[in-house]
């Protein structure tokens, strides 16, 4: 079973108080998908999974002028219903432990999410992409081009 977080399984470390700093991150949006509880949800999303809708703040939209030249994007967002407080994970409850920063776990101190999604079109402030593996209602951090899309290609070699 997948670890929600619910509850602190045997030998699991958590977090004693508060850590120090606050980025003062915003919301730019919300992501929509067919996901409605943490078990509907992939481990890790795919190119052939369902169509999800990310909304972003339509103020914001000018931000997203050019994007539809990339097919491929990264997108950030916030995983609002995670613990933060788990410094060692059994994932899958089987009493071996993991430290936080070793798995891609969403119980994480700073919970942020990543996914590499395919862009299906754009309708305004709207993306279509395949490829997420979040809940339904989850807020969107950040979106960039795939970074393999700023691969610089070496020039040929001369012939010799
Ligand atoms: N792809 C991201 C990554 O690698 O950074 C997230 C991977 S994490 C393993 C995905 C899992 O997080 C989902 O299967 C679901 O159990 C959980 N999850 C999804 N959306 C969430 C949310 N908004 N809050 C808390 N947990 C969430």
């Amino acid at each position: 079973m997948a670890h929600h977080g619910d509850a602190v399984r045997a030998g699991e470390v958590t977090l004693d108080g508060q850590l120090a700093e606050n980025a003062g991150v915003s919301f730019i949006g919300v992501i929509h998908t067919p996901f409605l509880t943490r078990d509907d949800c992939p481990r890790q999303g795919s190119f052939d999974g369902p169509e999800c809708r990310i909304e972003v703040d339509p103020r914001l939209t000018p931000a997203l002028e050019g994007i539809e030249r990339f097919e491929t994007l990264e997108i950030l967002y916030w995983l609002h219903k995670a613990r933060r407080d788990l410094l060692t994970q059994s994932p899958k409850s089987d009493g071996a432990l993991r430290g936080t920063f070793s798995l891609r776990s969403p119980l994480r101190p700073n919970p942020i999410g990543t996914s590499r999604v395919r862009l299906i079109a754009r309708e305004g402030n709207v993306l279509i992409v395949r490829g997420l593996d979040c809940l339904d209602g989850t807020p969107l951090l950040d979106i960039k081009p795939d970074r393999c899309s700023y691969t610089v290609q070496a020039p040929p070699k001369p012939e010799a």
